[in-house]
């Protein structure tokens, strides 16, 4: 056996390509049924370019090149199903195909159109083709499959035989069903199709998108002249408005053709088309009653769109054979008689009667349903009858009618509709014959395939023919559901118009759809030759990595994607383009995978490997500075930035970038290493970073890299010093101990206050002692420093607030000529000049790192205080915490009491203390306090001066310098930006920022801002920076840091006659432990020179602030954190009394009374009564009391929903529940359990006023201005809620009369 040339795997030209291998191309045509078992081969060299493969396929097949795509079959590159580029110049082997081996390929549609036919004709050129309308397209031997259209899974061939016809399918939109096979029948339908066309659109009278004819019009147009396979029906079903599968579910087809038939009747109304419906679809019948005694007959006359027909007789098991069997028994009388005897109107009586149908007109266009759809009573389902019943091609109509009429009733068969399935589902398409060329085609959604005349009687049902009883059980459940017969009458019936006789509408509509198409395929022609990649690049200025999609049409070349990039990432003010370079990128690793030396005029698609949906690497869009050159990396080189670290200064350098091989051995790198960086290499320790914090020293000379666990991309530290450090173990080397801090060094950005020295002032607190290790002891360096000789943070706490009570009372005094629009939060400190600031202006060292030794916490010195405490031994409960809660409320007792002496602080029992009585019930259970200051460690390692000694040191990185942030950060704001060890406590952080603010950090407040700019203090000293990362923001605000136990607590004034009930006071330091009282204090001279407030002590008390609602009042004796819960952001109401506070025990309640006055449609403003129990008695007793209604006449009700409880005095009358039935006021339904309740009270002997209808609806627009300020829902009662419901769903009139 020969083999074909094509099979050939030994090449013919030896002697040329001696050394070239050869691609084995399989390719299997799978646009077309005839081909898709065949199998083209192609052997070619490798250096093939694929257009040159294009060029032969398509001359081997007999395809126009470019109507067709190819792409990868089966097995190799299945991975990567984008089609192959038929202009690509790139060569096979370039473009993954295997030489030696057989690649598979698949030819397939372009676009969705099928690949153009090579004419014999070569004047008909690509023009032709696309005139070209309905009909079969000629193509040598392409009769279609003739079974595949009846399977309801479509089998691979049938998808590919469809389009062979010319016709275009409709794309299934899986909820439609029946909806494809009703438009191409009316499609096929040359009356209606040109009815349709003469009909012109105006797009001035109606929006397109909702004109069921135009959106038909549309789909007509594209059906005729679409090059794809099939065409979307979403635009007609979106201008029916049946948008869900219920929609469509619950209409059947009937429906959908009368919808149909209604939009268009509609259009046609002034036209000479306005009866056509009609005419064509339209038959008339009489419905009849013939009195068989007298022979009078009563009728009806009735009109139809189709005739339906039953598949069975009533109470039969057998079907009737055919459609005319079942046409005569349509029309088949029967008579009433016995007890369905018909009442004669003109025998007066019951009689005998025959009662049918006559079908009086027969449309042109004649539509039979037969009623395959039922319902089963036995089983209560609905029913598919698969019954056979047989339909003629041509059907008789005369026999049905009465009326002599000379015309024929001759009837032709053109669309036979079929279902396929149950009657719970399945599948719909339809068979019809084209008048043009009187074949037959399936029109199955997007295949249409030419059938035979056999294939339209499969639709008939049943099992081949028999008619027994079980006929239906094993019938096939394919088969027709709806017959459409086209009256055959030469005058009559019309042929579609030819393209040449569309009215200009259409033929502009034709162009129109054409062009929309077109543009959407040059789209896609674009999308498929664009290379989408990621595309990063450093800025050269901001140092921020930037991140963008170049979109880069694949034959543009290197250079012109740089220029793109360029332009993309802004960068044209910035450098110049020659300074740019495109490199291969991996941005995962952040590694220079190689660069592009000499490769400016490639195209881009070349260089990226082609066109991918996505690619494997990114871009990265390199700059250099005009005096710098550009390296070349070369693949399989790794990089490694290298930190040059210098143990003398302690500073670790920045990145020197440096591409190494992975087989290099240490020695080599080494060398490498000096040769750039120009270090010794004998002194040389190379330090590797693999994960974070994983440091690992390079000490085996001839270890590779690649076995030292090198990767892509790397970071090393290098020292080569002649440090004795060297001979150290490596973690116990200063080098480690750099490095390790360096690793958890991170960089933060702080705003400080405006009035603050910032860096500006050249102020450093702490000057560096000189040269040495940098150990320096932080009590000695502050001995030494500024703040001359200190005794004891603390000491110099007290000494401050001291300073900054007068100052802040001076402050006010000056302020009030001064700015007031500064916030009240930092007024009190705004012009302090701190201890700090004052005694600094000798600072001379300039801002540098400073490296502290700072106190952590003592373990030794916690247990020696919890033992202190159990030797004193009251009971466990004193433990450390207790002791916290003793030094913290005591520092706030000295803090408003400042003539009492400052007593130290101590970590033992005090015996200044308001809190010893209750002590064993503050450590009931240590509540959860993440939000108030510090309290959960047993240290107080900030102003513990004792704890000192024995603590373990460590090293806290702390660097800070002023930072010119973006503009739009507002002008005079100083940013400091700090470089910190995250593992400083907030208390370390704190002292060291206080140069830079230049007040105590007792006295400032650091607040992290989050993302969104939403600020929270942080307040935990003993916590370390651990939480925060790289460029975290902070913002540093004056004001009293909390200390432990302290919350900040907004205090509200309470008015409850105002508009308003809520006003904003102050901000407020509560501390756990204080009594109300003593809060009070505090709070008097803040609101006498904040909020002008002047109050005494016992003319005003603090309640319970639950949103708006005032909530119990608290005691003076009452005690923070034990009687009343505070939280952090905890706010309480202030409230001023107008006598001596009544409320003197817990027992007590407070109410607000209102009085209600119906006689003249009036609330009074509300008044406070305090109850000694909760008895109604003594509620009405006192209500009595404060108004002079006599007891008996009192009646009240509590308020609904929350303070005020407002109500319309339209309604309080009415809606309220006045007198409940109860005798105490803590049980439903008042359920008034504490303080703040509202309570209406009235007078019952007094008369409601009588309103005018207009004073009412005054009254009413009064009421609703009113109540809608204060947010008040206007409508209470169920009932009138429900009613407005209904108003505003647009219910029918009978449901709200109804209600
Ligand atoms: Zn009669």
């Amino acid at each position: 056996m020969v083999p074909g040339e094509e099979n050939q795997l030994v090449p013919k030209e030896i002697e040329n390509a001696a050394e070239e291998p050869r691609v084995l191309c399989i390719i299997q045509d799978t646009t077309n049924s005839k081909t898709v078992n065949e199998r083209i081969t192609l052997n070619l060299p490798a250096s093939t370019p694929l257009r040159k493969l294009f060029e032969d396929v398509a001359s081997k097949v007999g395809y126009v090149n470019g109507t067709f795509d190819l792409v990868w079959g089966n097995g190799i590159n299945a991975a990567d199903m984008a089609p192959l580029d038929h202009t690509s110049e790139k060569s096979l082997l370039d473009t993954n195909f295997e030489p030696g081996k057989k690649n598979f390929l698949h030819l397939t549609d372009k676009d969705g159109e099928q690949p153009q036919i090579v004419s014999e004709d070569t004047s008909t050129t690509d023009d032709s083709v696309q005139d070209r309308f309905i009909g079969p397209l000629p193509r040598e031997g392409s009769v279609g499959s003739t079974s595949d259209y009846v399977s309801q899974s479509y089998s691979y061939s049938s998808i590919l035989s469809k389009s062979e016809t010319g016709y275009v399918g409709l794309v299934n939109q899986a909820m439609t069903c029946y909806l494809n096979s009703l438009l191409q029948t009316l499609f096929m339908t040359p009356e209606f199709r040109n009815a349709l066309y003469k009909w012109e659109f105006e797009e001035s009278e109606e929006d397109p998108v909702t004109s069921i004819p135009y959106q038909l019009q549309r789909l007509f147009v594209l059906l005729q002249t679409s090059k794809k396979r099939a065409i979307e029906t979403t635009d007609v079903t979106r201008s029916f408005g049946w948008d869900s599968s219920e929609a469509w579910q619950q209409h059947d087809v009937q429906e959908l053709c009368r919808v149909m038939f209604d939009a268009l009747e509609q259009k046609w109304k002034q036209t000479e088309q306005a009866d056509l419906i009609n005419e064509l679809y339209q038959g008339k019948l009489k419905d009849y009653v013939r009195c068989l005694e007298c022979g009078y007959e009563g009728w009806r006359i009735d009109t139809y769109l189709d005739i339906p027909l039953v598949i069975r007789p009533y109470g039969s098991s057998q079907a009737f054979a055919s459609v005319e069997e079942a046409l005569h028994a349509f029309i088949q009388p029967e008579i009433l008689d016995g007890p369905n005897q018909y009442f004669c109107e003109r025998c007066k009586k019951k009689c005998d009667a025959r009662k049918g149908l006559r079908f009086l007109h027969f449309p042109y266009l004649l539509t039979l349903q037969l009623k395959r759809f039922d319902f089963d009573y036995t089983t209560m389902h609905r029913i598919k009858l698969n019954d056979r019943m047989t339909f003629p091609e041509e059907l008789d109509m005369s026999t049905f009618i009465d009326v002599e009429d000379e015309n024929s009733l001759l009837y032709e068969l053109f669309s036979v509709m079929v279902h396929s399935g149950s009657a719970a589902g399945g599948h719909y398409y339809a068979c019809i014959k084209s008048f043009s060329d009187e074949q037959w085609y399936s029109f199955n959604d997007q295949h249409v395939s030419r059938i035979t005349q056999e294939d339209i009687k499969k639709t008939h049902g049943g099992s081949s023919g028999s008619r027994g009883y079980y006929s239906s059980a094993f019938a096939s459940s394919t088969n027709a559901y709806m017959l459409i017969y086209r009256l055959k009458d030469p005058s009559r019936n019309a042929k579609f118009l030819e393209v040449n006789d569309y009215p200009e509408h259409i033929k502009n509509l034709v162009q129109k759809e054409k062009e929309l198409e077109e543009q959407e395929k040059r789209q896609r022609e674009i999308e498929r030759n664009t290379c989408k990649i990621k595309l990063f690049c450093m800025h050269p200025v901001k140092q921020v990595m930037m991140e963008n999609k170049l979109e880069v049409h694949k034959d543009k070349t290197l250079k012109e994607a740089v220029e793109i990039a360029y332009k993309m990432m802004d960068l044209e003010e910035v450098i110049p383009l020659d300074c740019c370079r495109l490199v291969k990128y991996d941005e995962f690793h952040d590694y220079l995978e190689r660069s592009y030396e000499g490769e400016e005029d490639t195209p881009m698609g070349l260089l990226l490997g082609g066109v991918k949906s996505t690619y494997m690497f990114d871009l990265l869009l390199e700059t250099r500075k005009p005096d710098q050159v550009f390296q070349s990396y070369k693949p399989g080189e790794v990089m490694v930035k290298v930190h040059v670290v210098d143990i003398k200064t302690e500073s670790v350098a920045p990145p020197v970038s440096i591409r190494a091989y992975l087989n290099q051995t240490v020695t080599e790198f080494k060398q490498l290493i000096s040769k750039t960086i120009h270090l010794p290499a004998e002194t040389m320790r190379i330090v590797l970073e693999r994960c974070y914090n994983d440091l690992r020293l390079l000490n085996v000379p001839s270890k590779t890299l690649k076995a030292e666990g090198f990767f892509r991309s790397n970071k090393v530290f290098v020292e080569s010093s002649e440090s004795l450090d060297r001979q150290m173990a490596f973690t116990d080397s200063h080098l480690w101990k750099l490095l390790d801090r360096h690793a958890n060094t991170i960089r933060l950005f702080v705003l400080l206050p405006e009035q603050s020295p910032g860096s500006h002032s050249k102020r450093t607190a702490y000057p560096k002692a000189g040269g040495d290790s940098g150990h320096v002891d932080d009590a000695c360096e502050r001995g030494k420093g500024p703040l001359g000789s200190l005794k004891s943070v603390e000491a110099i706490l007290e000494e401050s607030t001291e300073k900054l009570k007068s100052l802040s009372l001076q402050q006010h005094q000056d302020g009030d000529n001064g700015d007031s629009s500064k916030s009240t939060e930092t007024s009190d400190f705004e012009n302090i000049e701190s201890p700090l600031n004052e005694r600094d202006s000798s600072g001379s060292v300039d801002n540098r790192e400073l490296e502290q030794q700072i106190q952590t916490s003592d373990p030794e010195n916690f247990q020696s205080e919890e033992r202190s405490d159990s030797d004193m031994n009251n009971d466990r409960s004193t433990s450390s915490v207790d002791s916290d809660i003793l030094s913290s409320s005591h520092s706030s007792d000295t803090l408003c009491n400042a003539d009492s002496a400052p007593v130290p602080l101590a970590n033992g029992l005090d015996s200044h203390s308001i809190t010893s009585s209750r002590r064993s019930k503050a450590n009931e259970g240590k509540k959860e306090t993440w939000d108030t200051a510090e309290e959960d460690s047993g240290t107080d390692s900030e102003y513990d001066e004792s704890g000192k000694s024995r603590a373990e040191t460590q090293y806290m990185y702390f660097k800070a310098e002023s930072y010119a942030a973006d503009e739009g950060s507002g002008e005079g704001h100083k940013w400091l930006m700090v470089h910190v060890d995250k593992r400083i406590t907030l208390a370390a952080f704190k002292q060291h920022l206080e140069p830079f603010v230049g007040v105590l950090s007792s006295h400032f407040k650091v607040f992290r801002v989050y993302a969104s700019n939403q600020e929270f203090e942080s307040v935990r000293l003993n916590e370390t920076l651990s939480s925060f990362s790289d460029d975290n923001k902070i913002t540093i605000r004056l004001g009293r840091a909390l200390k432990k136990g302290e919350y900040r607590v907004k205090v509200y004034q309470l008015l409850v006659n105002e508009q308003e009930p809520c006003r904003f006071l102050l901000d407020a330091v509560f501390a756990k432990g204080m009594t109300v009282r003593q809060s009070k204090e505090e709070l008097l001279p803040q609101l006498r020179e904040q909020c002008g407030l002047e109050l005494s002590i016992d003319r005003f008390r603090l309640r319970k602030k639950t949103w708006k609602n005032p909530g119990t009042v608290f005691l003076d004796y009452h005690v923070y954190e034990e009687d009343i819960n505070i939280s952090s952001n905890w706010e309480v109401f202030l409230e001023a009394l107008d006598g001596v506070e009544k409320m003197k025990s817990m027992s007590q309640l407070a109410v607000l009374s209102r009085r209600w006055r119906p006689s003249e449609m009036r609330l009074d403003p509300f008044q406070e009564v305090v109850l000694e129990s909760s008895s109604v008695d003594e509620l009405r007793e006192k209500l009595c009391e404060i108004s002079g209604i006599p007891l008996e006449d009192i009646e009240f009700a509590k308020g609904r929903g929350t303070f005020p409880c407002d109500i319309s005095v339209l309604e309080i009358h009415q809606d309220l529940d006045w007198n409940p039935k109860v005798s105490t006021l803590n049980v439903w339904p008042l359920y008034i359990c504490d303080d703040g309740a509202v309570i209406f009270y009235r007078d019952k002997t007094e008369e409601i006023m009588e309103l005018t209808d207009e004073q009412r609806n005054e009254l009413m627009k009064k009421e609703s201005s009113r109540l809608q300020k204060t947010g008040h829902r206007v409508t209470y009662s169920p009932r009138k809620e429900k009613a407005l419901k209904i108003y505003l769903d647009g219910a029918p009139n009978k449901d709200l009369a109804q209600d």
